[in-house]
């Protein structure tokens, strides 16, 4: 495409001025312990771990590691408050629910910056994303609280049990938010263990659910890594398993529950298709391809990774592509100016490192934008593979980074079968101005959800969820009730 030489905009590069959100209102303790039965008690055998922040190396915290005898004692506080819990009127629920949600929201530019801080996402998303969504679950399910007959007509919903939740480190509070709201709307008691990397939302949010005079053992909140995970599940008190993270640990927890009448429900990896189709807007749609991969590093399950552009445009979206890259602001997470933020950790850095390596060995065409990354930290620059096919690693496996698989396509049923081709089911995203093309596509794409002319938007209310290896059940809207409840006889 040609620059033109006469217009300003076109050629300006533009510098912004810092814009550091203030660190100032913040509270981080030193040391967090496990919050069990109502109250912050210390894990069984002292031990604790680290929690830093990725943008710095700087360590933020240092929280409990929960053992078995934690998960034990966590499961049993549990199990002891769904006997009055679970007897509750819906309203008198509900109200509860209420409460954690304006607290969460009076207190939310503090969970944004902390969130920030722990999580090395760029404080735009955490403060206009991450943080009103997950306010917004819990007012969404707040409101289910007493109208469950309504949900499930003449089927007597009946609460599980102790939920086990175990969530990942890309959207921490968020997922939190999806795992408890619709647990608590239900009558159901929960312990919830927050990724290893990220738990300080979480352990904020105990605090609040603590403020709110939510009766002792309803919510417990332990932290560790995978095995105060492994534990959690194979405990034999637990009634329901919702788990997000990797597909590797979730084929683990359904190996781990197989033959017990535990409920499960997982939300695994991804490798969404974002189908860009010649009618487009072409600039919506580079702006929907950046939003679909560069939205919080790459750590998105829902990611658009594989994009297929339609070959009679694919020069022109690529070099649009490439220029916009190049206005990306990768740095500080707390600068109100970032776009890209931290690698969560030096291991997923790794992770993406030696992917990107692959693509490269596999014979991918690289672009990546001239860009100065901070020297501490975890760091990548947004990344671009061209000349890739079905069969490369990157175009196949989830990469959870900000690398981005691009191929060409010519004809609908082409692009329908090249989507599909993978182990995956969770996004898909479809850009074209014909309603008729829409519809054909998202009936076709086997995916949990389909985008049309846009990218990664949540909303409580809509369900969410994949097929295949994507994993099982919804999490959201009326969907994400189902998953906490059984029917009566
Ligand atoms: P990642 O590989 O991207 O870190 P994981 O799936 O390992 O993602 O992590 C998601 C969550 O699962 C985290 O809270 C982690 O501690 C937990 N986890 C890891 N291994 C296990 C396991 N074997 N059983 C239960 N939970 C686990």
């Amino acid at each position: 495409m040609q620059k033109d030489k006469n217009n300003p905009v076109f050629n300006a590069t533009w510098t912004y001025a810092d814009a550091p959100e203030s660190t100032n209102h913040i509270q981080i303790k030193k040391r967090y312990h496990l919050y069990i039965n109502g109250a912050f008690t210390e894990p069984v055998q002292k031990s604790y771990f680290d929690t830093t922040n990725p943008a710095t190396q700087e360590i933020l915290a240092e929280v409990g590691n929960a053992t078995n005898q934690d998960v034990d004692k966590a499961v049993q506080s549990a199990k002891k408050a769904f006997k009055s819990w679970s007897k509750l009127s819906g309203k008198e629920r509900g109200k509860y629910i209420f409460r954690i949600a304006r607290l969460l929201q009076e207190r939310a530019r503090e969970f944004a910056v902390i969130e920030s801080l722990d999580g090395g996402k760029p404080i735009r998303e955490s403060r206009d994303i991450d943080i009103p969504l997950a306010a917004n679950h819990f007012f969404y399910y707040a409101g289910w609280a007493d109208k469950l007959e309504y949900a499930f007509p003449n089927r007597k919903p009946k609460p599980i049990g102790v939920a086990a939740q175990i969530i990942p480190w890309n959207f921490p509070l968020l997922m939190a938010a999806w795992k408890i709201a619709p647990a608590l709307a239900t009558g159901n008691t929960v312990v919830l263990k927050p990724a290893e990397t990220t738990p300080l939302t979480a352990l904020k949010l105990a605090e609040i659910i603590h403020e709110s005079g939510l009766p002792k053992g309803v919510v417990n909140i332990i932290t560790g890594a995978g095995e105060t995970g492994a534990a959690l599940v194979n405990h034999p008190d637990v009634n329901k398993i919702a788990f997000t993270g990797s597909t590797n640990v979730g084929k683990y927890i359904q190996k781990a529950t197989a033959g017990s009448s535990k409920k499960l429900t997982l939300e695994l990896g991804g490798k969404g298709a974002n189908i860009i189709f010649e009618d487009a807007a072409i600039d919506q749609a580079v702006e929907g391809i950046v939003n679909a991969i560069f939205f919080n590093q790459g750590h998105v399950c829902c990611a658009g990774s594989r994009l297929f552009v339609q070959e009679s445009v694919a020069a022109i979206v690529i070099e649009k592509l490439k220029q916009r890259m190049q206005t990306l602001i990768i740095g500080n997470p707390l600068d109100k100016n970032t776009d890209i933020g931290a690698i969560n950790s030096k291991k997923q850095l790794k992770t993406i490192k030696n992917y990107i390596k692959i693509g490269l060995e596999e014979g991918g065409e690289i672009y990546q934008p001239t860009c100065n990354l901070p020297k501490n930290g975890n760091w990548c620059a947004p990344t671009l593979f061209l000349n890739v096919s079905q069969s490369h690693r990157i175009v196949q496996e989830e990469i959870f980074g900000p690398v981005l698989a691009i191929q060409t396509f010519r004809t609908i049923d082409e692009v329908i079968e090249k989507a599909n081709n993978t182990p995956y089911g969770l996004s898909a995203g479809v850009w074209t101005q014909k309603g008729s093309k829409i519809f054909q596509l998202t009936q076709k794409l086997n995916a949990g959800v389909v985008w049309a002319n846009t990218f990664n938007k949540f909303d409580p209310s809509s369900p969410f969820g994949g097929y295949k290896e994507s994993g099982m059940g919804r999490e959201g809207g009326l969907h994400g009730l189902k998953a906490y409840i059984k029917f009566e006889e």
